[in-house]
């Protein structure tokens, strides 16, 4: 015969509802000591979480992965092809330099494509990027292509990626490329804020620094020394660990 349970006095109901209160990120419940059970957001005393729920943006290559054009670059012994988003602050003129480069050599999407299939992502980037997923809603926005980033996927866990799209002709030549929206990283960022988040965003390149801009906080992770004197207002991480705890700190606040 199970014993009858005992009504709960006023206390215990009040403490209960307050900590059924789900976080303001993640959405699971907050445990004894008003931390969320998964992410680093505090309820206060009232019960309500202290901060609007976040989200982090990132760069893809630099950030996760190795520059995919300077493996292009190595691999097909054409040195001019080692030059990125971190040498040149104009995307259009570099991405015409490189279709030009290409032409040229008669080098294919699918050359392009036998060179990324042996790439890896970073020392340590699968299991930092595990971590964030598991702390706050996280987006990956790239100046790179759908078409390049593809075979990434699985090795990253399928984060979500937004790209832009490239053109090819009947030889498999790059012939153009098709941004899924001018300046996307700057406007993804200022739309998330648009939406009631509070935005972190991490870059390491002169195409990041206008997303940096836009979000509420912004930061370099091992950016050039170029980047770093032009935009000395962003904090920089040199390692994951750094990151990490950067991070931890904006989604704490
Ligand atoms: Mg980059």
């Amino acid at each position: 015969m199970p014993a009858p349970l005992s009504a709960p006095n006023l206390t215990q109901t009040s403490l209960t509802l307050r900590l059924a209160l789900p976080c303001g990120s993640c959405y699971t419940l907050a445990n004894l000591d008003r931390r969320c059970l998964c992410c680093p957001q505090v309820a206060s005393k009232a019960g309500a979480w202290m901060s609007t729920p976040a989200l982090i943006a990132f760069d893809l290559e630099g950030v996760f992965l190795p520059e995919i054009w300077i493996a292009v670059a190595e691999q097909t012994r054409l040195p001019e092809l080692r030059r990125t988003t971190r040498d040149e602050p104009d995307y259009d003129r570099l991405m015409h330099y490189r279709m030009e480069i290409l032409a040229r050599e008669g080098l294919t999407l699918a050359d392009i494509q036998a060179v990324i299939a042996t790439m890896e992502p970073l020392p340590g980037a699968v299991a930092f990027l595990d971590w964030v997923r598991s702390a706050a809603p996280t987006v990956i926005i790239t100046d790179s292509f759908y078409e390049f980033v593809a075979p990434f996927l699985p090795k990253l866990h399928y984060p979500t990626i937004f790209a832009h799209s490239l053109t090819v002709d009947s030889r498999g030549l790059l012939t153009g490329y098709q941004l899924r929206l001018a300046d996307g990283k700057r406007q993804a960022a200022a739309a998330f804020r648009a939406l009631g988040f509070r935005v972190a965003a991490v870059g390491d390149s002169y195409n990041d620094t206008r997303m940096l801009a836009a979000a509420d906080r912004g930061i370099l992770f091992r950016p050039p020394a170029n980047v770093v004197a032009e935009f000395p207002h962003f904090p920089v991480a040199a390692t994951y660990v750094e990151l990490e705890a950067l991070l931890s700190e904006f989604l704490l606040r």
